[in-house]
């Protein structure tokens, strides 16, 4: 019975609530099932190719306070940095020779960098390298100041929601920060024509099934070109220090469950999945996920960008990381390539 459902969504039609939250409830009997349809479903657009994405993570100061991250304001024993706009462009060059074509410009919230100084490093960026794709993760700010990103020649933003459910988002942030003002920025996002990423942990403190099952409903309403989810993983110096982590193996299903759900989608098998289980990345692509986004940055700022604990691949190189993951996904009957990786909208 199950197994009929994965093959309703499949076959692309529209699933309810009850639905869903039936499959997630018992995806023990219908994973299997899922994560093959995903796999072939992701075969269909992309091939057997998953994409890499150079995530440079250029500042964690942040005025923000979520109780989850590690980064948060409140965390006083994060020793603070910030890379020079020419340490970003010189990270660049040295992604483009390793192959990268896509760049993700990542960071808390950090007033330090304007929206001129964002769009001059954008600039500088498409300029030296005009054959890649520049992606921003910068979290919420203006609709003026997105159309400058974007004009500057930011192809793709990231913004996770963090979740769809306006009570838990409260549950997740302090007053001073709006589920409405995230909601916002998606929808500016996408006026902007930016490749748009929404997103959410799996398993953060107080998300239920029924949470997931409208994650589900929103993300198909949404219809964001690429959609970052990860397992919830506490951090000692933040509020959800003691919290329970959330799952791998609930991950990978709901991997599944989107890649059925919006086909075409650009789905990250994410560090914070290859962090809880050490071959989660692998499993991620195995259950229908196509990108997969190495670590950049200059190896003397990673131990400080930690938005959890126990972050893999904090002491390598990144030339380390890509033969690594190579070799990883090599496995899974995939191949790593080296394009833009840009939405698709028409078949493999
Ligand atoms: N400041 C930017 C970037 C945030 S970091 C923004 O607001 O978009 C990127 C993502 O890491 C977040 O959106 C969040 O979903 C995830 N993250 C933060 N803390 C985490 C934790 N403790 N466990 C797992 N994922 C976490």
């Amino acid at each position: 019975m199950y197994k009929e459902l994965i093959q309703k969504l499949a076959a692309g039609t529209a699933l309810t609530k009850e639905e869903y939250l039936a499959l997630i409830r018992n995806r023990e009997a219908v994973r299997d099932e899922a994560a093959r349809l995903a796999s072939e479903m992701r075969k269909h657009y992309y091939g057997n190719r998953v994409f890499i994405r150079g995530l440079i993570e250029f500042t964690n100061y942040c005025k923000n306070n979520c109780y989850y991250c590690g980064i948060r304001a409140g965390n006083s024993h994060v020793e603070r940095y910030r890379l020079t706009k020419e340490e970003i462009w010189d990270c660049s060059d040295a992604g483009y020779q390793l192959g990268f074509r896509t760049f993700v410009l990542q960071g808390g919230e950090d007033a330090y960098f304007t929206d001129e100084l964002v769009a001059e490093i954008v600039r500088g960026i498409k300029r030296r390298h005009p054959d890649c794709a520049v992606t921003l993760s910068i979290g919420e700010r203006e609709y003026e100041s997105y159309r400058m990103f974007r004009e500057a020649g930011a192809d793709r933003y990231l913004l996770r929601h963090e979740t769809a459910n306006c009570e838990h988002y409260e549950k997740l942030h302090p007053d001073n920060m709006s589920f409405e003002h995230r909601m916002k920025c998606l929808r500016d996002l996408k006026s902007l024509g930016y490749q748009v990423g929404a997103g959410f942990m799996v398993g953060s403190p107080g998300q239920t099934e029924e949470h997931l099952a409208d994650e589900l409903l929103f993300l198909k309403e949404l219809q964001p070109q690429m959609v970052g989810i990860g397992p919830f993983i506490p951090h000692k110096d933040t509020p959800f220090g003691a919290e329970q982590a959330g799952s791998a193996e609930l991950t990978t299903f709901l991997l599944s469950l989107i890649r059925l759900t919006l086909p075409n989608v650009l789905l990250p098998a994410t560090t914070a999945l290859g962090t809880i289980d050490p071959t989660g990345r692998e499993k991620g692509i195995m259950a229908g996920a196509n990108v997969l986004m190495p670590n950049l940055s200059p190896a003397d700022v990673r131990k400080k960008y930690l938005l959890y604990d126990n972050k893999i691949c904090t002491g390598d190189e990144a030339a380390q990381c890509i033969e690594c993951l190579k070799n990883r996904i090599r496995k899974t009957g995939c191949d790593i390539v080296t394009d833009r990786g840009d939405f698709r909208i028409t078949e493999d």
